[in-house]
């Protein structure tokens, strides 16, 4: 073909490469303790990252501050490997006075930051190491009431450093109308108190399908979850991830049952790269630009 110059080829090579090098991602979960954190990050990524708690010594239950604790696990799918990083921030709002509550995670952050500002100055600069946190999945009792002080405090901190992801948790223990009055409450004190929440962006020229899609994922946030790492049967038969109650099973991936295939879909299936992308130039930028003019550079 005459004036073919071939770079149309370049998204290929791109995933090529990046297939090759495989992609790093580091989400964090933070929420008072049992609000199925673990349960879900388990369930998201189809692996246990965590084990059951039985199997956590006892001592390992009770911090007394805020920890933050980080696994990883290296994953793949179809020949694409995933080195997939969750920080878990356990003590969360476990305490008498949790005022302070966001601050070991807003350092934990910003010292991930520093490290990769610190990569980026080095004279060799080829194994930067991206351990940024890409997006924080606050997590929401399910109180049907409203956003409490310390969830309206932790995402005042937090929002111009992460991408914040909000959460109601357990939604099977909430009605389909309480859902819904809860969200909207969710999300006029999210605009009253101006905290900038991730959104599904939209380019211009992406075709109808892209930005039904688009707002589709936007339309269900804060998404209402449910979690569970075990396969149930439901009355008609059918094996499902799920939670089985006296009065029938909630599905996990039923889009009808809850926003958990959203979440996966916001989170990993099409928006990882924009999370990664947005940390990189906005969120780290921002952060950058500040520390360098508070040195006086
Ligand atoms: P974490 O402390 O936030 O990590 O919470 P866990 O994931 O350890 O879960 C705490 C308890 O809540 C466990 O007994 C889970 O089985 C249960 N759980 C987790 N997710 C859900 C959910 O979506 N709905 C309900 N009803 N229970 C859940
Ligand atoms: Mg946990």
């Amino acid at each position: 073909l005459m004036g073919y110059v071939g770079f149309a080829n370049l998204p290929n090579q791109v995933h090529r490469k990046s297939v090759r090098k495989g992609f790093q991602f580091t989400a964090m979960v933070v929420g008072e303790s049992g609000l199925g954190k673990s349960t879900l990050i388990n369930t998201l990524f189809n692996t246990r990252l965590y084990p059951p708690k039985e199997t956590l010594p006892p001592s390992a239950e009770r911090p007394q501050t805020v920890a933050i604790e980080s696994i990883s696990a290296d994953i793949e799918e179809n020949g694409v490997r995933l080195r997939l990083t969750v920080v878990d921030t356990p003590g969360f709002g476990d305490f008498v006075n949790n005022d302070e509550s966001w601050k070991p995670i807003v350092e934990n952050i910003e010292s991930r930051f520093d490290s990769y500002l610190e990569q980026e100055n080095r004279v060799n600069r080829q194994k930067i190491v991206d351990n940024r946190v890409h997006a924080c999945l606050y997590f929401i009792q399910p109180t049907g009431h409203s956003l409490k002080p310390i969830d309206v405090e932790f995402m005042r901190q937090l929002h111009t450093k992460v991408n914040l992801i909000p959460i109601i948790a357990k939604a099977d223990t909430l009605t389909d109308e309480e859902v819904a009055e809860f969200k909207a409450r969710i999300l006029a004190d999210i605009a009253y108190h101006k905290i900038h929440i991730f959104q599904a962006p939209t380019y211009e020229n992406e075709d109808e399908e892209a930005i039904a899609e688009a707002e589709e994922i936007a339309s269900k946030i804060p998404f209402a979850v449910v979690g569970s790492d075990r396969v149930v049967k439901t009355p008609d038969g059918r094996q499902v991830r799920g939670r089985a109650y006296p009065w029938g099973v909630v599905e996990v991936d039923n889009e009808d049952h809850c926003d958990f295939v959203k979440l996966r879909q916001m989170l990993v299936r099409t928006y990882m790269e924009e999370l990664r992308e947005y940390t990189n130039d906005v969120l780290y930028e921002n952060w950058r630009t500040e520390k360098l003019l508070g040195m006086g550079v």
